[in-house]
């Protein structure tokens, strides 16, 4: 754990963030050289009462309460048990926390780089020599624990969690943890191809403003996350309750490839997968505020300051319009590549209906118009495809809100 403390030298008044990694003694002392007067300046962390961090003793220098006082603070890394190379000592590094999101990835990746040979979409989750989880079986699992866990049953939640025992998981029985896991293997390849790049985005953030970073975390984790979990929850149930028509798609939509000609769908169970673009398309609409606040910082905003407008106005405007805010950000508007406001409006309102002649799918986008068409097997891949934008981003909401350890 690393602990950010903005300090001001009493000496010469030279301001100086001090990231802090925590050791395992119950005192904790540091003698360093002010980056502005080289003088000797101290500090002493009482860590007797964790998670608790006390400051017991502080020489020479007083702690920046206010950051608004920040002016082009240095950076000064301490840690007790390590040595810190000499070109990061005085380096913002990535967050713990997003330090923690990058190595959970790329534990996952590894076992999804051999697995992703297998045509199989559930061969990726197996273990092929004592064959374990299926996609589905694990979304059991997951489910019912997600379930539980928006119903404020943690413990009964953590029950199912211990039984999630996937190739290639050594995580701890959290949600955030599994939900995680659980993801980016049945997202396969293309969740490595999304999600690496807008992580990547977000640690640039972090690295451009580390004080406007936290502040969105924090409105993050009191605003938006639980809202998140429960509404990514309804989406994914549903997704899996008609997975059975959806699996048949997920295959191209996982290693990207494209869909045959003639593709036809073997399996098809319209009625009730009608509406399912519809409502992931709200959820996802919901759910790029995380986008958008990153992508104000980045822009060199405070996270809430849109170019023409502020986050409550946000939050209010057309669904439609809620990618506008972030378009120029390649890495980001890959994340809502398929974001199709007239199919929505189709299924979302039951306009749209199948020919059974034909085996396409046709739809009004305005009354008169003719009809828009597509296979049923194009449909199933479109509705991976957003079902896809809408796990990386949770992926990315997870890692930016949960805590390390
Ligand atoms: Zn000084």
């Amino acid at each position: 754990m690393v602990i950010r403390l903005p300090i001001v030298c009493e000496i010469c008044g030279h301001q100086t963030i001090l990231r802090i990694g925590l050791g395992h003694e119950s005192v904790q002392e540091h003698v360093f050289a002010c980056p502005g007067c080289a003088q000797d300046l101290s500090i002493v962390l009482d860590l007797s009462k964790p998670p608790n961090v006390g400051v017991a003793r502080l020489s020479n220098i007083k702690e920046i309460v206010d950051n608004q006082e920040l002016k082009s603070p240095t950076i000064l890394n301490l840690h007790p048990e390590f040595i810190i190379p000499e070109g990061d000592r005085n380096r913002d590094q990535v967050f713990p926390w997003l330090e923690q999101g990058h190595a959970l990835i790329k534990k996952q990746m590894n076992n999804l780089e051999r697995s992703a040979r297998l045509s199989d979409a559930d061969s990726l989750l197996k273990d092929e020599t004592d064959g374990r989880l299926t996609v589905f079986e694990a979304w059991q699992l997951v489910s019912r624990s997600w379930s539980l866990e928006i119903e404020g049953k943690r413990d009964l939640s953590k029950l199912q969690l211990a039984k999630y025992n996937a190739k290639g998981f050594s995580g701890s029985t959290s949600l955030p943890e599994v939900a995680f896991h659980f993801l980016s293997s049945a997202l396969g390849p293309v969740a490595k191809e999304l999600l690496l790049p807008a992580a990547d985005c977000m640690g640039e953030a972090y690295d451009a403003n580390p004080i406007e970073l936290d502040r969105f975390r924090e409105y993050y984790q009191t605003e938006q996350i639980d809202v998140a979990t429960r509404d990514v929850y309804s989406v994914l149930e549903e997704f899996f309750r008609s997975y059975a028509d959806f699996r048949q798609a997920l295959v191209y939509v996982r290693f990207g490839l494209p869909l045959p000609s003639k593709a036809a769908a073997t399996t098809e169970n319209f009625r009730i997968t009608s509406m399912y673009y519809g409502n992931a398309f709200e959820v996802l609409a919901d759910r790029a505020v995380l986008l958008a606040g990153i992508n104000n910082i980045l822009a060199g905003r405070k996270y809430d300051q849109f170019e023409k407008m502020d986050l409550k106005t946000y939050l209010q405007i057309d669904k439609a319009g809620k990618a506008r805010a972030f378009q120029s950000r390649l890495e980001f508007a890959r994340l809502v590549n398929e974001f199709d406001n007239q199919l929505r409006n189709a299924s979302h309102h039951k306009r749209i209906r199948i020919n059974r002649g034909s085996g396409k799918i046709e739809y009004q986008t305005r009354q008169m118009a003719e009809a828009k068409k597509m296979s049923y097997a194009t449909y199933l891949v479109r509705c991976c495809s957003i079902t896809v934008n809408l796990a990386v981003i949770y992926m990315l909401e997870l890692m930016l809100t949960v805590d390390p350890d």
